[in-house]
């Protein structure tokens, strides 16, 4: 993948970490309710798994030190 920033090549990679602490995506100006929380608002789709936890993929420049996931945020 070519950075949309710079135009260098960007590493694929994975992006890591734990399951048990899904990611959400909140919107400058707004905040992460606990109602939210618990309906699933702004959660972040990872894969995951027992041995790896949650995992989503991607590319990293290192130039601009940007990291751009494949993923969706539920609304
Ligand atoms: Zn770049």
């Amino acid at each position: 993948m070519t950075c949309p920033y710079c135009g260098q090549a960007m590493t694929p990679g994975t992006l890591v970490f734990d399951a048990r602490c899904p990611a959400f995506f909140v919107a400058d100006g707004e905040k992460l309710s606990l109602g939210d929380r618990i309906s699933g608002k702004g959660r972040v789709d990872t894969r995951t798994s027992f041995w790896q936890g949650a995992t989503m993929s991607g590319a990293y420049c290192d130039a601009c030190r940007k990291l751009i996931l494949d993923t969706q945020v539920h609304t």
